[in-house]
């Protein structure tokens, strides 16, 4: 049995918008690399689909380049291209490192940033380090274009809040860091590991003289959608990160966060042990990196 019977290639957002809603919420979906969807269409944990809808070809969603005080990255360009933007590593290093790791280069010609949210993982690298950048997604539908939080386009496990034959993620804006603002991202993987992490970590980081002005914590995988650390934040803000600092920290986070025993992922204990390892890690370097702006 083939999995997908037709194959579209919409230019244009509305066409891929007219294609959608000829169809049914099973039937069809959006590819973009394929990385995700071809091998879980493959390996058959996702039924055959009638029409898959290839967004590549739509000009909007390749577009990288900055819009006053913010980027904005396209759906659809490769991860190979944010990673090496010298707009992303200047303005949003937390999110060129996350996307320079993805996968091998293979993956990176071809899978995309947008792929990567919508497969909604809790551990998406792209995803975990757009979070505790404050970036946005932009959706399309038939009536038009809408700005969301990225913490709010998640529903669970490998679901987002996306409706299938109606919202297309066009791109994302991410605020551009400013002078004593930086980021950070890190994570663990299995030494042979090419796919998700056992933990990862991106921090954003706001500096005011020798203080923490304001921060920002994202981690996965930590519970059924990626979670910001909200109350590590709030113990963070207005100290040094000193070691007691970070250890009270890593005490509201691991309050807020939680991890499960995986057998890919390692035993509760351990992955909790190392997000204490990448709090202090990805906090001191996104901390140095604003004395260097
Ligand atoms: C060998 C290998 C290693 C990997 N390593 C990593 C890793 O280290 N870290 C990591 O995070 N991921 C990893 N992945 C997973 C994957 O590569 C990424 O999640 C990638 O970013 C997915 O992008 P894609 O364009 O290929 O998505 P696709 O497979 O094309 O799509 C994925 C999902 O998103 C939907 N979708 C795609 N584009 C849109 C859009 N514009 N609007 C709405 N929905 C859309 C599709 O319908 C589908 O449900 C790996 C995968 C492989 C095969």
């Amino acid at each position: 049995m083939p999995i997908y019977k037709s194959y579209f290639i919409p230019h244009s957002i509305q066409d891929a918008l007219k294609v959608l809603e000829s169809q049914t919420p099973e039937s069809v979906r959006l590819i973009a690399g394929g990385t995700d969807l071809l091998l879980d269409l493959q390996q058959g944990r996702h039924p055959p689909l009638d029409a898959l809808v290839d967004v590549t070809q739509i000009q909007e969603m390749q577009v990288l380049e900055r819009r006053q005080d913010r980027l904005f990255i396209g759906a659809a360009v490769p991860l190979k291209q944010i990673a090496s933007s010298a707009l992303v590593r200047e303005g949003a290093e937390a999110l060129s490192e996350a996307t320079g790791l993805i996968g091998g280069p293979q993956v990176r010609n071809t899978a995309t940033l947008g792929g990567n949210v919508a497969h909604a993982l809790p551990a998406g690298d792209g995803t975990i380090s757009l979070v505790a950048m404050n970036a946005t997604a932009q959706i399309a539908n038939k009536e038009g274009l809408r700005e969301v939080p990225l913490l709010e386009l998640f529903a669970g496990p490998g679901k987002s809040k996306l409706r299938v034959c109606e919202d297309i993620l066009v791109g994302f804006f991410v605020p551009v860091a400013r002078t004593l603002q930086a980021s950070a991202f890190k994570r663990v993987m299995r030494p042979q590991g090419v796919a998700l992490p056992i933990v990862n970590m991106a921090v954003w980081i706001e500096r005011s003289a020798e203080k923490i002005a304001d921060v920002r914590i994202a981690v996965g995988p930590a519970g059924p959608t990626p979670q910001r650390g909200f109350s590590a934040e709030n113990v963070l803000k207005g100290y040094r990160p000193d070691p007691d600092v970070i250890r009270l920290a890593l005490d509201a986070l691991l309050q807020d966060v939680h991890f499960r025993t995986s057998p890919q992922r390692g035993t509760a204990k351990y992955r909790r042990h190392l997000c204490g390892v990448l709090l202090k890690d990805t906090l001191e370097t996104a901390w140095d990196r604003t004395f260097k702006k």
